[in-house]
């Protein structure tokens, strides 16, 4: 057993952290404010190979691992959760894609996905259905030329931003079984979308509903066969988790840092804050507490990219485990920055905003819970 990282592994954590450091950290308050991210930011991180981090390097990826996916995604959060997240999806499409679609089906979509010269968004949730994903009800009726499709995805984060949609419809029966997937264009006869959400958190990226009122799909945008979308979801959702907890451990490292430095400056009662014992003893809880989050999301991304048998309860417990913790820390840390942590400035209210959204989406935690209970009871 070793926990070290590789050489490799660790100039990757650098790279993406100097990249964010660089190229997104000093603007993303304005893009929060803009509500948009640069489309010209993509290219740039594609170039780094972030495009298309798991997909098989024949199509233009970067075949890394589920573990060092954590890695792009922690140091990224660091300089922002938002950001770092929306690449997170898209780069959960090209998985997705890599995995399950034909040759052609690769062909034709994974190279403009990893060079980002098409942005892809993620659509499962409905105005009637999250948690209960498999009840969806977006219908895709197969006519001669391909496919039409009628209803509504809710909550898509890169809705009428995107260049691409990964939808999750139902082409048969009523439950899991009765989902397929197909990739809808931008620009797609029949798409349209919903007004942009005001978000607590997660800013700088469009959120809308993608609405579909007989759009059509050519019918080779199936991804891999009818009948097997929701699995196809459910694996993508699996390496998702361990990105979004990636993300949330990384803005919650930034918090940390940021308050560790603060302490060393604020003084109250004469001396720096972070002479109090017990505030002291907050900071080494926290240190504690992202280690082994950091631990316990990179053994559940070990799990993933070794296929052991229980990996899917691991990236559920990471999930509901890292994310909580994350946001518990980022709080806390508001709250020893004391009243300038409510100050946007400080650069704490924006993570703790951010991670929030972490503890919800890609499956709730309650959600998590439910996944981990019952392989406990079928095992
Ligand atoms: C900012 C943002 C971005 C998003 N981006 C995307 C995206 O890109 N693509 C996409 O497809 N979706 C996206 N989502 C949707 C997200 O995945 C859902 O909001 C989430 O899965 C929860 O679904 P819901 O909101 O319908 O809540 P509901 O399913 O209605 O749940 C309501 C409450 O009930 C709880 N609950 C439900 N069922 C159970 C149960 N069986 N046991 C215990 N508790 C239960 C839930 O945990 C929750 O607390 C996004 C959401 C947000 C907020």
């Amino acid at each position: 057993m070793d926990f070290a990282l590789s050489e490799e592994q660790t100039l990757i954590f650098d790279m993406a952290k100097g990249f964010g450091e660089e190229h997104i950290a000093p603007h993303a308050q304005k893009w929060e404010t803009e509500g948009t991210i640069p489309k010209e930011l993509w290219p740039q991180i594609a170039e780094l190979g972030l495009g298309g981090i798991y997909v098989s390097e024949e199509y233009g990826g970067s075949g890394l691992s589920r573990l060092d996916a954590t890695l792009v995604f922690e140091a990224l959060a660091m300089a922002c959760p938002s950001v770092g997240s929306f690449l997170s999806i898209h780069n959960m499409c090209g998985g997705m894609i890599d995995k399950f679609g034909s040759e052609e089906t690769k062909q034709k979509w994974l190279p403009d996905l990893c060079s980002m010269n098409k942005v892809f968004s993620y659509c499962l949730t409905e105005p009637g259905s999250g948690s209960d994903a498999a009840a969806l009800k977006t219908r895709a009726e197969r006519d001669n030329e391909g496919y039409v499709l009628n209803g509504t995805k809710a909550f898509i984060s890169g809705g009428s931003y995107s260049d691409a949609y990964v939808c999750m419809v139902r082409t048969g029966e009523d439950g899991p079984k009765g989902i397929s997937t197909v990739v809808v264009e931008d620009g797609a006869d029949g798409l349209s979308f919903g007004a942009l959400e005001k978000k607590m958190g997660w800013l700088s990226q469009p959120t809308s509903q993608v609405q579909f009122d007989d759009c059509k799909v050519p019918a080779d945008n199936l991804i891999g066969e009818e009948g097997k979308g929701f699995s196809y979801a459910m694996a993508g959702l699996d390496g998702g988790r361990l990105n979004i907890s990636a993300g949330a451990l990384g803005g919650a490292q930034k918090a940390l840092d940021l308050t560790v430095q603060y302490m060393s400056e604020r003084k109250a009662f004469g001396k720096s804050i972070n002479q109090f014992q017990a505030l002291q003893f907050r900071l080494a809880e926290y240190e504690t507490k992202l280690q082994a989050a950091r631990t316990f999301l990179r053994q559940a991304a070990w799990k993933l990219d070794n296929g052991d048998h229980d990996a899917t309860k691991f990236c559920a417990m990471a999930k509901l485990m890292v994310t909580d913790v994350a946001f518990d820390v980022a709080n806390g840390c508001l709250q020893l920055h004391g009243g300038y942590g409510y100050l946007a400035d400080y650069g704490i209210e924006k993570i703790v905003r951010d991670l929030r959204v972490h503890q919800i989406l890609e499956g709730t935690n309650e959600i998590m819970r439910l996944i981990i209970s019952r392989q406990m009871i079928s095992a």
